[in-house]
This record gives C-alpha cells, structure tokens and sequence, in this order.
C-alpha cells in the first residue's frame, strides 16, 4: 500500500488543529486504498498548539508532530517535513483552511497518472484584499521576467509531492529560502488544479507587509543575479550622458568662455555619481549578504521534541 505523508506547518494555531483535522480525516478515511500520515510541524508555537497536537496523537495514531526549538518560519518548517517524511508522496497544507483537504482525491489521482508535482491553482483569492491581489500579480509578473524558469501563477505551497520531488529538495538547502521558487525550479512533471481559495477559518495570518516582501525579494533574489545586470543596464548609459554632459559644458565653457555656473554642475554630478553608487552598492551588498548566510552553513531549524526520527 502506498504511504502519503501530509505535512501540516503549525504557528500558534490552537484554535485550527481541530477544525482542521476534522475535515482533513472525512476526506482520507475514505481513501481506503493510501495508508496516510499527518505531520505536523510545530514551527515554535507559544500557545497550546503542541499540547493539542499530542492529545490528538493519542485519538489518531497517523499523527505525528517535530516541533522547532523556536519560530523558523514556515519555509523551514517546511524543509523540516521534507527531512522528516518518508512515504511515497508528500502533500504540504495549511492548518487554516485556505487550502481546501477536498481536492487531496484529486491530487492523488492525478499523481496516480504519472504527474510529480500537483499544486493547486487558486481561482479566486476571496478574502485577500484588494492591495493584496495586486502584489501577487505584480510580483508573479516580476518574478517570470526575470528568470528562464516557469514559475506557476496563483500557487502557494499546497501541492502533492513525489518521492521523487522530495529527495531533490532535500538537497536544495539555501538559506534564504522561497519555496515556491525552488518548487518551479527543481522541475519534473507537474499538473494544476484549480480551486477557489477560501477565507482562513479561524486565527490570524502570520504574514504581513514586511514578511511578504522579504519572501519577494527572496524569490528574485535567490533565482537570477539579473538584478545585478539591469543595475549595469542603466548605469552605463547614465555614464555616458553625464560623460557627454560635462564635455559639452567644457566645451562651452573653454571657446566662449561663457559662464555656466560651474559649481551647480559640480554638485549635480556628484549627486547623480553618488547615486548610482549608491544603487550598485545596495545590490552588491545584497548578494553579498547571501554568501555571507549561505557561507555558514547553519542549520535552517532545529528540533525540540519529535514524535517520530528523521527519515533517510
Ligand atoms: N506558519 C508557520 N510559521 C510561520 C508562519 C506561518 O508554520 O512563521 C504556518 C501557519 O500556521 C499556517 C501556514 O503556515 O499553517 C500559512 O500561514 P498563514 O495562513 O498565516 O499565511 P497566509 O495564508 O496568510 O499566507
Ligand atoms: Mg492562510
């Protein structure tokens, strides 16, 4: 019998876990056919989530639970379901029920057909906001074009996963990490679903301006150094105009001896030097930051307490 895992990050959800479970366990306790596994991974919650967690473990012996020292965030959290899992497929879902459990069937079969990656595909985002929408679709946009790599639009980090998928991800351990784009780019065959998404159920979202845009510039960041090469792009022409400017200004100034206020310019330029400096500093010190984290090679999380050992 074939084994899937669902893997479930967990961040001060109490109010969830229930609610969840009971609407995950309708829809595999009719798939008579998969032995599954629910495990959560409790990414340093300090509410009562990881005492819920072990009473549920009593009532149901396919939960598990790896519970983090502290707050990793959910993209390691994640990582540590992937080190943890050891069944055939793998299915990432949120506790909140943004991602409906009815479309798991779905997912399986298609999986059944020979697909290795199926990730489900919002139609709608009812109960995002409107600014919300917007940063999506601003940031898909950004993101496609500045990469070869197909990056799927209105996908989060619900999907069914193969062995397959799971053992390439296992070595892709970059810090500054953004799964939707290492999903995309490790590849294989990958199939959409498409759903509504739904509002979160109970709780707050963990997510906010700061964090999203972090994640953002995670993904541009950790996929192209294209950044690097656009700050070039409109360097050099930048260059040559003031090149061109300041000769000109010479020029005028040396056969007519007309007087341009030479101080002005001075300043002008200085600002405008100064700010494309400025501009390729920041880039540069942005990748530059990246080798740093990625150079010390730190553990992206570490466990407090586990209910089971880390698979092979
Ligand atoms: N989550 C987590 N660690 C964090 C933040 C969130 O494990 O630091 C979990 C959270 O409990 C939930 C999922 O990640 O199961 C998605 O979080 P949330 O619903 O807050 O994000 P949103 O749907 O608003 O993007
Ligand atoms: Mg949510």
């Amino acid at each position: 019998m074939k084994k899937i895992d669902i893997v479930v990050p967990i961040f001060n959800e109490e109010d969830m876990i229930g609610l969840f479970l009971n609407r995950l366990c309708n829809v595999i306790n009719n798939l008579k056919n998969y032995q599954f596994e629910i495990l959560f991974i409790d990414d340093g919650s300090k509410d009562k989530s990881l005492a819920i967690l072990k009473e549920c473990k009593k009532l149901d012996n396919r939960i598990n639970y790896i519970s983090l020292s502290r707050n990793f965030g959910k993209e390691a959290a994640l990582l540590a379901g992937i080190d943890y899992c050891d069944g055939d497929a793998v299915i990432f879902i949120d506790v909140d029920l943004q991602d409906p459990p009815e479309i798991i069937p779905e997912m399986i079969s298609n999986w059944e057909e020979g697909y290795e990656d199926v990730y489900a595909q919002r139609k709608t985002r009812r109960g995002d906001s409107f600014l919300k929408k917007l940063t999506a679709k601003l940031y898909y946009f950004t993101l496609q074009s500045v990469t070869s790599v197909d990056i799927q639009k209105d996908t989060g980090d619900f999907r069914l996963l193969d062995r397959k998928c799971i053992d390439a991800l296992k070595n892709v351990r970059e810090v500054a990490r953004n799964s939707k784009g290492i999903f995309s780019w490790i590849g294989f065959k990958k199939k959409a679903i498409l759903y509504d998404r739904e509002p979160r159920k109970a709780g707050k979202s963990k997510w906010n301006y700061k964090k999203l845009f972090r994640l953002a510039a995670d993904g541009i960041t950790s996929f192209t150094i294209s950044p690097l090469r656009t700050s070039i792009y409109i360097g050099i022409p930048v260059l040559i105009t003031f090149f061109g400017f300041f000769a000109y200004y010479l020029i005028n100034h040396n056969t007519f001896s007309e007087e341009i206020s030479f101080q002005n310019i001075i300043i002008l330029l200085i600002l405008l030097f100064a700010g494309i400096q400025i501009i390729l500093f920041g880039i540069i010190g942005e990748y530059l930051g990246r080798i740093f984290l990625e150079t010390k090679h730190r553990p992206l999380y570490l466990v407090r307490e586990e209910s089971k050992t880390k698979a092979k």
